[in-house]
This record gives structure tokens, C-alpha cells and sequence, in this order.
């Protein structure tokens, strides 16, 4: 369906995580705080626990499970609920965008709006944002889990929330995101063209359908898409 458009680019939407900055890089900051707090309840020292919390996160930050798996080998009498506790109120201070990004997104916004669609915790999401200096870079922003946890990507409902807000149709939009299972499958479910970019913890994964394009990384895909815009 999304394959064949090729309709004038009237606004560009962006995924967040792994995308626009490495997510690897919240979760390292996060799992330092994570490890101290679990030193300080266990005879086990910080450096320990974070190895083995980052060890289980590079096996699939999505698996959930981190803590479980590290308390279970490290320290069972430690209690999980106050570590998962201690890992979902961790707030960055500050995250870096990936190099070019901020100049590129400023960029293409003077040429058409942009959005942002992101799944996961609402204030966690929030404070990424804020850490990134993004909070005020897009015209829409949805926040998939603020209608429920299963309207995350690639349920149709934050890219048809996040065209109703840019009062455009899916044809004129172009979708970038890391994911081929969220970001590719739900832009094109909805009739949006799906630019992935080959960045973060699922560059190497391959879809079930092609993108309509694919660049190596953000500030590529936004190079190319000038270019088709005419700016
Ligand atoms: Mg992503």
C-alpha cells in the first residue's frame, strides 16, 4: 500500500530511540544507578552488578527481565521491586543526539513540520526529551503510551493521532525510525512512506517488508529528504 506513493513530502515525522540518539546511552546511565543501589543492599560491589545488568540489557533491551536476571545470579535476597523501582524513576540529566542531528532537524523544519512518535513510559519519554534539549524541536509529538501501552508501535494509532495533528494525509508523510517490526511495519500500515535509518541496538535486523528507503543514519535519511522537498 505505502510502496507505490509518491506524493509531495508535506512534513516528516521521527521515531526517538535509537533513532535520533542511542538509547544505549540512557540505559548505561541508567543501570549505573541501578548498580549502586544494588551494591549498597548486597555484598556485591557496584561494578559487579552493572556488568552483569548491562551483560543481560545488550541481550535485548526489550526482553524486559534485566533485574530479575541479575539479582537471580548475583544476590537473590535482594529485592527486585525496589531495583525496578530505582531504574524507572532515573531521570538523565543530559543525553547527546547523535553528531548533526540537531542542525539537520532544525534544518528540515524550516522547510516542513516535523513530529516525533515514541513509545514507552510517558515521563521517562518526557525526560529524554528535556535531557536532549528536544522538548521544543517538533510541531506534534505523540506519546504512544498515553492512550495505552498497547497502542505502542506498530499499532496504527499514534501515526493516525500524529497526521490528525499535522492535518495531513499519510501519502504526503514520511515515517523515519530504527525498528522494521514498529517503525517500518506501522508507518506503512498506516500509508506513510517508512525511511529506516541503520542506527542503535537493531541496525543489523532485517524486516518482513522493505522501507520505502534506508540511509545509515538520521542525519543521511534528512540530507536526502531536502533533497526530495526541493528546499
Ligand atoms: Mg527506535
Amino acid at each position: 500500500m505505502a510502496t507505490n506513493v509518491s506524493g509531495p513530502i508535506q512534513a516528516v515525522v521521527f521515531d526517538l530511540d535509537d533513532t535520533l540518539y542511542l538509547q544505549e546511552t540512557f540505559l548505561d546511565a541508567a543501570w549505573n544507578v541501578v548498580a549502586e543501589e544494588a551494591a549498597r543492599g548486597s555484598d556485591v560491589d557496584a561494578a559487579r552488578w552493572r556488568e552483569r545488568l548491562t551483560y543481560f540489557s545488550d541481550l535485548g533491551s526489550d526482553k524486559g527481565g534485566i533485574i530479575d536476571r541479575a539479582v537471580a545470579e548475583l544476590a537473590p535476597r535482594v529485592l527486585i521491586a525496589d531495583l525496578v523501582d530505582t531504574f524507572k524513576s532515573f531521570r538523565p540529566v543530559s543525553l547527546d543526539l547523535m553528531p548533526g542531528v540537531r542542525e539537520s532537524l532544525a534544518q528540515l523544519r524550516a522547510n516542513v513540520p516535523i513530529g516525533l512518535i515514541t513509545d514507552g513510559d510517558v515521563e521517562i519519554q518526557m525526560a529524554k526529551l528535556s535531557a536532549l534539549g528536544l522538548t521544543d524541536s517538533f510541531d506534534v509529538v505523540v506519546l504512544s503510551d498515553q492512550a495505552g501501552r498497547e497502542f505502542r508501535k506498530p499499532s496504527p494509532a499514534p501515526f493516525l493521532q500524529a497526521l490528525d495533528a499535522l492535518g495531513l494525509e499519510a501519502p504526503n508523510v514520511v515515517y523515519v525510525g530504527d525498528r522494521p517490526d514498529k517503525d517500518v511495519l506501522g508507518a506503512h500500515g498506516v500509508g506513510m512512506r517508512a525511511y529506516r535509518v541503520r542506527t542503535g541496538e537493531y541496525r543489523a535486523t532485517e524486516g518482513e517488508i522493505p522501507p520505502w528507503r534506508e540511509a545509515s543514519n538520521v542525519v543521511e535519511a534528512i540530507s536526502e529528504l531536502l533533497g526530495l522537498i526541493g528546499s
